[in-house]
């Protein structure tokens, strides 16, 4: 394939505003790749592989704009001005290429398969000298380059590369492409069990489903976490799990997944980052307390207290995350324990369809407490005041309340999936409204007065699982600090947007769109119905969406992703369990 034909699609792309006429873009795009299918996905999410495999470009704007003066002969800082101007290297890389009107050095078209393989090579190259080689290597593909093609590499290597499709779009647009509609969920599965886009194209491209059907969890490859539902009260989840649940404590820290194979640990977090240099503690007491050829545990690590062995609240974790700088000796004085309340794998043998009950078994057989590993407390039981008790004990000792989780015969472990298995049940669900939620920011409105020169609201979105697209929800003018406040126009002064992105949809108009990638934690007032907004339009009522009332930011939540943030089917949840309360 041509990597003309690729910047023409991404060109259209990048343009469209619709989604629909994305993701036949999309499709058309796919269609034409043939044997480049795997490279061609990785490239339209600006990557060369899954994230979690950790490849890096390593080359800094700076280094980019020396590049670009050396092979345009222009002085950096005319290439300066003109990145000013355009707010974006691609445009200014593919200005610069117009403007030397010299012929590509080579005759053909590139290949995307040679943009691939020279990307590869920038990325890798390491040690002495590769600061030169690297820009080496950007210069040739500079030379050999239309300027469209350019602009998209260049938006590629510095990470800005943004068309607008998760990696649930192209799944979807692939399984249209290559296989049938009735294999959705069995594709679905093994992505969110083996989250590496390229390798599921490769296997539908091959008409593979026999091998996609065996994909489960793997020693080392992080996969998509599972998660539970919300209900209000421990009586509706009695009636809606049948009765005999297993509760546990609800942990308050970080979601954490360890894997082992031979003598390597890895550890993940929830966005499937390797975190596992933030873990040294943990990392060498498992080498040293358990001896599995294999395995693969699902918990919370949370920080408490040496002397008094009280946990901490979350935030201490987020003190130790990050310090990459002697982390030793901070971790002394706020250790980790993780609570094991999940396990997937052992010793080459899959246990995600082995019912959670036996799985809990499994953990208890191997897994004594000790300082850094426990099993979470829980309790399985079908008397009320029981249970009660259970969840006053758990808020006392430190926790937010309970994951109450199926004992059936049915409840497997579900990679990715928000589902009825587990349901969580936190103090605040008894308030009108429950929980705080996870926006994505999608627009601004200019600030007045006092606000002059920021924002005076930023437009906030849901997001649609179903349609993949992010729907207006709220507008948010409070809880912001004067810093954060004046400090947001920088923060977005990438992600504008000339246009309406093409998956999002409001109907409300914002002066500044935003490509939506920055997520916002919320806490509101009330869901009310609202003919303004479109999320879970014409779900509750006709021609009306929801919209939340009195929102309030809580924190910038740069730990999410888009993708990850409150989902509309949890608001429809939310906006009903607060009719209930009333
Ligand atoms: P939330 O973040 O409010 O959606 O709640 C779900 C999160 O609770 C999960 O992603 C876990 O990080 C955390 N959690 C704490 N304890 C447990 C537990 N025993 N079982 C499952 N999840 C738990």
């Amino acid at each position: 394939m041509q990597f003309s034909e690729v910047s023409k699609k991404f060109m259209e792309m990048e343009t469209t505003t619709k989604r629909l006429e994305l993701t036949s873009i999309l499709g058309s795009l796919l269609d034409g790749a043939g044997d480049d299918l795997k490279e061609l996905v990785y490239l339209i999410q600006g990557k060369l592989a899954p994230d979690y495999e950790g490849i890096e470009f390593g080359i800094s704007g700076k280094l980019i704009v020396k590049s670009l003066a050396n092979a345009s002969g222009q002085t950096e800082e005319e290439v300066n001005k003109l990145f000013s101007k355009n707010g974006d290297l691609g445009t200014t890389a593919a200005e610069l290429r117009e403007n030397i009107r010299q012929a590509p050095l080579v005759s053909e078209d590139l290949t995307l398969h040679y943009v691939y393989t020279k990307l590869l090579d920038l990325a890798n190259s390491s040690g002495p000298g590769s600061v030169k080689g690297k820009m080496d290597i950007y210069s040739d593909l500079f030379m050999n380059s239309k300027p469209d093609d350019i602009k998209y590499i260049t938006r590629i290597i510095m990470g800005k590369l943004r068309l607008g499709v998760a990696d649930s779009t192209i799944l979807d647009s692939l399984v249209s492409a290559f296989s049938e509609k009735k294999y959705a969920e069995i594709i679905d599965t093994a992505y969110n069990f083996h989250p590496d886009i390229g390798l599921i194209a490769t296997l539908l491209e091959k008409r593979d489903i026999k091998t996609i059907e065996n994909i489960g969890p793997e020693p080392l490859v992080p996969f998509k976490v599972m998660l539970a539902e919300r209900l209000k009260s421990i009586d509706d989840i009695r009636e809606k799990m049948n009765h005999m649940v297993a509760y546990e404590y609800k942990y308050d820290g970080l979601r954490t997944e360890l894997h082992k194979k031979g003598d390597k640990i890895k550890i993940f977090s929830r966005g499937l980052e390797e975190t596992t240099d933030n873990f040294p503690d943990i990392v060498s007491n498992f080498k040293k307390n358990y001896n599995f050829d294999s395995i693969i545990i699902d918990g919370e690590s949370v920080p408490y207290n040496p002397e008094t062995g009280e946990l901490f609240p979350f935030q201490m974790v987020s003190k130790r995350r990050g310090r990459k700088y002697g982390l030793d000796e901070k971790s002394l004085e706020i250790p980790l324990v993780m609570f094991i309340f999940d396990i997937l794998e052992l010793n080459g043998k899959s246990l995600v369809n082995t019912p959670y009950q036996e799985r809990r078994k499994i953990l208890e057989e191997n897994f004594k407490d000790n300082e850094y590993f426990r099993l979470a407390t829980r309790l399985v039981s079908d008397d009320s005041e029981e249970i009660n008790k259970f969840f006053e004990k758990s808020i006392e000792d430190g926790c937010e309340g309970v994951v109450a989780k199926n004992t059936s015969s049915e409840s497997v472990y579900r990679a990715g999936a928000r589902g009825w298995l587990w349901i969580k049940f936190k103090r605040d669900y008894q308030k009108e409204l429950a929980d705080s939620m996870d926006l994505v920011v999608i627009g601004a409105f200019n600030g007045h007065g006092r606000r002059a020169g920021a924002y005076g609201a930023l437009l906030m979105a849901s997001y649609n699982e179903e349609t993949q697209e992010y729907e207006s929800f709220t507008k948010l003018g409070t809880g912001f600090s004067d810093e954060v406040l004046f400090s947001l126009p920088k923060m977005f002064s990438e992600l504008k947007e000339d246009h309406k992105p093409a998956m999002v949809n409001s109907k409300m108009i914002p002066d500044v769109w935003f490509y939506p990638q920055i997520v916002m934690e919320i806490q509101g007032a009330e869901i009310t119905v609202s003919p303004i907004h479109t999320c879970a339009y014409s779900k509750i009522e006709k021609d009306s969406g929801l919209a939340l009332r009195f929102p309030r930011l809580v924190k910038i939540r740069d730990d999410k992703k888009a993708e990850d943030a409150t989902t509309t089917n949890e608001i429809i949840e939310l906006y009903k369990m607060q009719k209930k309360t009333k």
